[in-house]
Order: C-alpha cells, then structure tokens, then sequence
C-alpha cells in the first residue's frame, strides 16, 4: 500500500508549488480545492440543491455556480454555511476518498492529499502523516495578493479567517519552510522524498 500524505498550509503559503514538486519525483496528488470545485459543476446534485435552496441567482448566465454570488451571501450567515458545507463536505469526502483508494492501491510509495482545510475538514483522518507549509504572515499575504490580484487588504482578511500558523504547526508531522527560494524548497522536498521512500519500507 502506498502511504497517504496530507499536505496543507494557509493560503498561498505554497501547497500547489510543493504538489509539483512532489510530481518532479513521480508522485501522485489529489486537489481537495479541485474536488471541491468539481462537485458544484452543472449537472452535480449538489449544484441542484443549492440553487432549489438559494434560487437561481447563485447561478452564472451559462449555468454554473456563482462562487462570488455564494460567497457573499454565506459569509455573512453562520446558519447557510452550514447548510452549504452540509451539502457539499460530504460529496467532496467521497469522491477523495475515492482518489485515496485508486492511488493507494498502486506501487508508488506514497501519494498526497493536498488540501487548504485538512485540519478543518477532519480530513487529516484520511492521511497516514501531514505535511505542514510554513511561511510568515507577511509573505503569505504578499504572495497571495501578487497570485490573485487581490490587495494586501483583501489577502490579510483572508489569512485572517484560517486556522492561526501556531495551532497548524502544532499539529504536523514534518514541516516545509517555504520562505525560501525555489532551490531551497526542491531541498526540502527531495529530503521528505526520502523521509516518505523509507517510511514505506519500515511501514
Ligand atoms: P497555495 O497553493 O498554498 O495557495 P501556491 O503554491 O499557489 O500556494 O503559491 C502561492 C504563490 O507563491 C504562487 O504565485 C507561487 O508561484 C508563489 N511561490 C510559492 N513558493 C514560492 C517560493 N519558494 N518562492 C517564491 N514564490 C513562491
């Protein structure tokens, strides 16, 4: 059985660039953000049940969901953000369990579950080890703001509302430093590489 790594880290602390350079040493991923984005697409009964329950504004013009439209409307509301993740959480635990399966019943060592709310999502009960992404604050907003366009202002009330780095450091196995360079992130992960190689073997 191939090992499962959850890897995780507050947004644009680097959990995609860390995924591809997993792949560099033949690794396999699955996106929980790819997932989550897949179960909402025109024709999934979860997007039926959100638009029966919020009516067709949460629509776009050619049908799919309008993430922005929805966004404003349950950020302000406790009670439909349960309702939501309610619909949502337990389609897109299935479907990653699923991927979890297919890349676990294959001979690569080990495989990764990257997700922004592996801690949040309980999903870290699915992973055998989690991999934390550390970056300060303020390179977190910086590479967030310059990713998606977004002000400082903006990126900062979205670190804001995760988990605090403390309480996400607290609960890792292993730790990436992504407040380096390219170079010394490709280190760091050819290191773990190594980590996870040898931990299936003792395993
Ligand atoms: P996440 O998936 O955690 O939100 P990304 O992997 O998209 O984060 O990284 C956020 C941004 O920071 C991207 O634009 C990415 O290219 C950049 N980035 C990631 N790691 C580094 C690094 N070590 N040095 C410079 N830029 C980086």
């Amino acid at each position: 059985m191939s090992l499962t790594i959850g890897v995780t880290g507050g947004v644009g602390s680097g959990k995609s660039t860390v995924a591809r350079a997993f792949a560099t040493h033949g690794i396999d991923w699955v996106d929980a953000d790819d997932v989550a984005r897949e179960v909402v697409e025109p024709g999934e009964p979860a997007l039926t049940d959100i638009v029966d329950h919020f009516g067709p504004g949460v629509l776009t013009a050619d049908g799919h969901l309008d993430r922005r439209a929805l966004r404003s409307i349950v950020f302000s509301d406790e009670a439909e953000r349960r309702w939501l993740e309610s619909v949502t959480h337990p389609r897109i635990r299935e479907r990653l369990e699923a991927h979890l399966a297919r890349m676990a019943a294959t001979d690569t060592p080990y495989h990764l579950l990257v997700s922004p709310l592996l801690f949040e999502s309980d999903q870290h009960r699915l992973v055998d080890r989690c991999l934390v992404i550390d970056i300060p604050e303020a390179l977190q907003i910086s590479r967030t703001a310059s990713r998606d366009s977004v002000d400082e202002e903006q990126a900062r009330a979205i670190v804001a509302a995760q988990m605090p780095r403390q309480k996400r450091l607290a609960k890792a196995d292993d730790v990436i430093d992504n407040s380096g360079d390219a170079d010394d992130l490709a280190h760091q992960v050819a290191r773990l590489d190594r980590l996870y190689r040898r931990h299936r073997e003792t395993s």
